[in-house]
């Protein structure tokens, strides 16, 4: 079985099909050949992915590629197929397949050679690698049924052709998560607010994620349940991971503080594994017997590849578990994050994102400080929390609104940045970023989409595979990028409206 609920998934579990099309008419030596050149160029693109690619027998009819679409279907381990038209594969043959098939399509439109043999080619050749009109029959009849799918185009000696299959891969692994993705929530959304609102049914149809709720005490059960000597060596591995301040460690006046956030973890920890869950969310307004907010345990559990989201915000928590399987291996990380608050100096604007406790130290390289402050709302104990600053460097923000009729997607590309002076005094995990193209034009974009103030940060994975992972799911996806025009933003927003209504016939 693949690794798709364990917290940290190991991508190499998940397998993507390598599906060749061609036909009889140029005989079994061409076949063969056909066979050759097809494994060999499966070799050297699996060879660089992190998932496994499984090179599948060359197809030549229609049953043989329909059975071979129900096979992936069926198989839990498949979150994806490659397809190449090696030959001339008369795509009539693959209408029944292609309509059968319900894991995500690649269509990489390669061929077995980089150069043109010039000095020697002749007809034989030319029967044999005919991939720039295979492909072309194989475009029309996606096109013609409308079949979501990415095109990758080039050798695959290119690197930017690995780097796209190995983008498109990553989306798909995020995908085939969310599919099989549990997420427990504690607690209701925080009352009154709109945004984190949404339609549960809708998203088990278009993610597949199973939404449902638990009562905290039920997690605060768990909690109890957790033993002294689980404890002990859990604030062990704090006080080597962290620089704890002294007020909390072993002997420190608030040492028991810390304990109790290390039987938060446990309880948390138990929980989210006995029920096989892979995300979660709190509400600070309802936490029954806890004797905190989570804050540290949700931190270390978000950076381990748990996807969470605070004040009964199910839908950024399926966005960070997603987010999380899709950077799997690669530096960086994924979290919660929350616009916050503003540098408005004009030409140099920065949004500081944080949120309450429950930022993700995944985001950063350095060694987190565990603190402990006061928190205004909740009426609980001090909450412990990691304290720390998001590496500078490339990221991303992505939010998720439920609009009514579908979900809407909103991508920022966006620039975290080292602090321009320290925040001595800010007790809480953060992250300090210019939005492209420009501040001005990205929050006027993002009010006009009516996107959330809480995020997915990923500074792993960046918008192409949120492109792939929207396309995966049908679901809207509005972009913010380098390219972005107010006035250009604003038709799209209108242009969406209506093709996602038409859309929902397809
Ligand atoms: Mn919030």
């Amino acid at each position: 079985m693949p690794d798709v609920t364990s917290a940290t998934p190991d991508l190499s579990s998940f397998q993507v099909w390598f599906l060749t099309g061609s036909q009889g008419l140029y005989g079994e030596e061409t076949l063969r050949q056909v066979a050759e050149q097809s494994r060999r160029i499966a070799d050297e693109l699996g060879g660089s992915l992190p998932v496994t690619l499984v090179w599948k027998p060359v197809l030549t009819d229609p049953d043989a590629i329909r059975r071979a679409a129900l096979a992936a279907n069926a198989d839990d381990r498949v979150i994806g197929l490659v397809a190449w038209m090696h030959t001339f594969s008369p795509a009539k043959m693959w209408i029944t397949g292609l309509d059968t098939l319900r894991k995500p399509l690649l269509h990489l439109h390669t061929q077995a050679n980089v150069d043109l043999p010039w000095s020697s080619i002749d007809f034989d050749f030319m029967n044999l690698n005919q991939a720039a009109h295979g492909d072309r029959e194989f475009g029309y009849i996606q096109a013609r049924l409308g079949i979501p799918r990415a095109t990758v185009v080039g050798h695959v000696s290119d690197p930017r052709v690995v780097g796209d299959v190995d983008t498109w891969a990553r989306a798909a692994a995020g995908f085939a998560a969310t599919r099989s993705l549990k997420l427990a929530r504690f607690g209701d959304n925080m009352r009154y607010v709109a945004v984190t609102e949404g339609d549960k049914t809708e998203a088990e149809l278009r993610f597949g994620v199973q939404v449902n709720t638990w009562g905290v005490n039920e997690l605060a059960d768990a909690v109890d349940a957790s033993l002294d000597s689980e404890v002990d060596s859990l604030v062990a591995e704090y006080e080597d991971l962290y620089d704890v301040v002294a007020e909390l460690r072993s002997g420190g006046e608030r040492h028991s503080s810390l304990r109790d956030g290390a039987r938060i973890e446990l309880g948390l920890r138990s929980f989210l594994t006995a029920g096989g869950f892979g995300a979660f969310t709190t509400s600070f307004e309802d936490l029954g017997s806890l004797a905190q907010l989570p804050g540290l345990a949700v931190q270390r559990l978000m950076a381990e590849g748990y996807g969470f989201g605070a004040e009964g915000d199910w839908k950024t928590a399926i966005l960070v578990r997603a987010a999380n399987v899709m950077g799997a291996g690669l530096p960086g990380g994924a979290s919660l994050m929350e616009d916050y608050t503003y540098h408005l100096a004009p030409g140099n604007e920065l949004i500081l994102g944080a949120h309450m406790l429950e930022v993700s130290p995944s985001l950063t390289t350095s060694r987190p400080s565990l603190e402990i402050h006061p928190l205004g709302i909740g009426g609980k104990q001090d909450p412990v929390r990691l304290v720390f600053t998001a590496d500078p460097g490339p990221a991303v923000v992505v939010a998720m609104s439920d609009m009514r009729d579908r979900f809407r997607l909103v991508a920022n590309v966006v620039e975290n940045v080292a602090l321009p002076e320290p925040m001595p005094h800010l007790p809480v995990g953060h992250a300090v970023w210019k939005p492209a193209p420009d501040f001005r034009t990205s929050a006027a974009a993002w009010l006009t989409a009516g996107a959330a103030h809480h995020t997915v940060m990923s500074t792993a994975v960046g918008i192409d595979a949120f492109r792939h992972f929207a396309d995966m799911s049908r679901t809207e996806l509005l972009v913010i990028d380098e390219d972005t025009t107010l006035a250009g933003f604003q038709d799209r927003v209108r242009w969406n409206a209506a093709y996602h209504r038409l859309a929902q016939g397809l």
